[in-house]
């Protein structure tokens, strides 16, 4: 049985009809830059994450930057990031002439250890930046209490975290600033690149509308110097049709988790396991094995797509050779990254997929 990791021909071809009529839609009005989609959008957006205002911009790694300029903060100063995430995480801090200052996952949860960002804070600290990974967000209470004691900020990176929740909070109004992506394969995913800003603060908003497009209020007046990053209008009308099925298709991602979890109890393989405090989105389904090679060249023989995430982490990457950080700076994160397989996981998988995928792993 073919398993991809992956089914966005099937997501089309469920939503043929009403993705032809956005792209109709926007070629009819012909206004491709900052229209009327855009807008709608950002406003169903933010409303969805019970925020007041959300701001469209090009990708998601676009998205963290432009939230970091908008703070006014040095060249220097420094920024906690969990130590495992993706490379888009620290890329951001540093391309906003900031300093990641990494801190160790916390073991069982893949997110950063909340008990140890006290001691990475120092007097250049300007900002926490907690990445809501895989599934599931570290735990924010503690983060929060600790962001307004220190007077830091905390600006998350939710590019994977479209519709999780914590507490029953909803990812898009946890911290001040929360920052998605809307690759294709996120839980929400354009059909092509795109990322939003979601934010309570007027002034926040105010700053990343302009800097966004050239440093503008007024067409051709820049104020500062800002980016060209806009979502783009067609993606922009996509992203509102795939919107409105996003609860369902992470309560299908649940359904699969719940089944995989099953299938694969006795299977020798760690498997994930939520924190109490949160409702999972199951963006990925990541298991742990020490054999994680071995059973990812055994799954490939099957037919059975899987993928690391990541193979590399951040602090062990070359665009980051000059900090020195080496494999043991952060064991339970290199054992991540040494040992972590993530299995199929798509709104569009089917039960006896999970199935199969289940029984080529126990065999
Ligand atoms: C996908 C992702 C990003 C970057 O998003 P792009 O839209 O590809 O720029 C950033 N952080 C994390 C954790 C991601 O998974």
């Amino acid at each position: 049985m073919k398993v991809p990791f992956q089914n966005l021909r099937a997501l089309y071809r469920e939503l043929k009809d009403d993705l032809d009529s956005a792209y109709f839609r926007v070629m009819e009005h012909g206004n491709f830059i900052l229209g009327e989609e855009v807008k709608l959008f950002e406003k169903e957006f933010a409303n969805y994450c019970g925020s007041k205002y959300c701001v469209g911009v090009a990708s998601g790694l676009d998205a963290l930057t432009l939230a970091l300029e908008s703070q006014g903060f040095k060249t220097g100063d420094e920024v906690i990031v969990p130590a495992n995430t993706y490379i888009a995480t620290w890329i951001a801090i540093s391309r906003a002439g900031l300093v990641p200052v990494p801190v160790e996952a916390r073991k069982g949860t893949f997110q950063m250890d909340h008990e140890k960002i006290g001691d990475a804070i120092t007097e250049r600290t300007r900002a926490i930046m907690p990445v809501h990974l895989y599934f599931q967000t570290p735990d924010m209470d503690p983060i929060l209490e600790l962001g307004r004691e220190s007077g830091v900020k905390v600006i998350s990176d939710a590019a994977q975290a479209h519709g999780v929740r914590y507490k029953d909070r909803i990812v898009g109004s946890l911290c001040e600033i929360e920052c998605f992506s809307f690759f294709p394969t996120k839980n929400l995913g354009a059909l092509g690149d795109g990322g939003a800003i979601t934010t309570n603060s007027s002034e926040t908003y105010e700053k990343l509308l302009m800097l966004r497009n050239y440093g503008t209020k007024r067409k051709y007046v820049s104020e500062i110097i800002g980016y060209n990053s806009r979502l783009d209008e067609l993606q922009a009308a996509f992203l509102r049709v795939k919107m409105s099925r996003l609860e369902m298709w992470n309560r299908k991602r649940r359904e699969l988790a719940d089944l995989y979890a099953m299938e694969l109890e006795d299977s020798g393989l760690e498997i994930p396991r939520p924190q109490p405090y949160a409702l999972p989105n199951w963006h990925i389904y990541p298991v742990m094995s020490d054999q994680r090679d071995k059973i990812q060249s055994k799954l490939n023989k099957a037919d059975v797509e899987s993928i690391v995430h990541y193979p590399i982490p951040p602090y062990l990457q070359g665009a980051y050779k000059q900090e020195h950080f080496t494999r043991y700076d952060f064991p339970i994160s290199t054992e991540i990254a040494n040992n972590i397989l993530s299995l199929p996981m798509h709104p569009y998988m089917g039960k006896e997929q999970v199935e199969y995928v289940s029984e080529v792993i126990r065999s």
